[in-house]
């Protein structure tokens, strides 16, 4: 039986990209390594319905939802959070954030945009990680930042039952992309499948809750075509 895989080699400086068919894949860490001429993390994504296997150099593997190029924390080579608090029920709010900084488009620069945000997050604002639960490049690809069901920093007074999303870029300048928006309905889709998020949920931007110009003019004023698209989706009226 064959697969489809997706595999990305990460270097710490790069990412090297494959896609294909195979039956079988061996994973030999040295062989990666040898190619990537550093020492890699691997993240393989395998293609079986509704789920991928992603499996790291260590041999550890995690499944996790297939609608969504997700990135993991490991892919991404997050710093450990200092403290995690588990939500207690589903996420009855979804805020929409832009991270008001550079627009990445690219897997290299968001690496290294995620790793700068983090960093920022925990150093400087004193934050246990990453604020936000997710973050969304202009590229389409999602980045795990705190993850489902863990109760993020990105919204005072709302993280706890809150999901909070950032799109990479300033959305009062740069323009949020098709690839990007469409993401961000399949994780969406993906939360209330897997009850992160209640089918019933409310779709909002940071500015909705709080004084601030986030998550951007570009974005802001496409959350309304965007809560019709998401109701006219049948995953979200079961
Ligand atoms: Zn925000």
């Amino acid at each position: 039986m064959q697969h489809s895989f997706f595999i990305f080699l990460y270097t710490g400086a790069e990412f090297l990209h494959e896609t294909g068919k195979y039956a079988e894949v061996h994973v030999c860490c040295p062989s990666l390594s040898s190619r990537a001429n550093k020492p890699v993390s691997l993240v393989m994504l395998e293609h079986t319905g509704n789920e991928k296997f992603v499996a790291d150099m260590d041999g550890h593997t995690n499944t996790v939802d297939i609608n969504a190029d997700t990135v993991s924390r490991r892919g991404w080579d997050a710093v450990q959070p200092r403290e995690m608090t588990q939500m207690e029920s589903p996420a009855h709010t979804v805020i929409v954030h832009h991270t008001a900084l550079r627009f990445c488009a690219h897997p290299r620069e968001s690496v290294t945009e995620l790793a700068h945000i983090q960093r920022m997050h925990m150093q400087e604002r004193g934050f246990d990680d990453i604020g936000y639960n997710f973050l969304i490049s202009g590229d389409g690809t999602v980045y795990e930042g705190r993850g489902w069901g863990i109760v993020g920093a990105h919204a005072k007074e709302h993280n706890f039952y809150s999901v909070g999303i950032a799109f990479m870029g300033n959305l009062n300048a740069d323009l949020p992309s098709s690839a990007s928006l469409s993401a961000l309905l399949r994780l969406l889709h993906i939360g209330v499948l897997h009850g992160h998020v209640r089918p019933n949920f409310v779709l909002l931007g940071h500015k909705d809750v709080a004084k601030t110009a986030c998550p951007g003019e570009n974005l802001y004023s496409v959350l309304p075509k965007l809560r019709d698209r998401l109701q006219n989706n049948e995953l979200l009226q079961a």
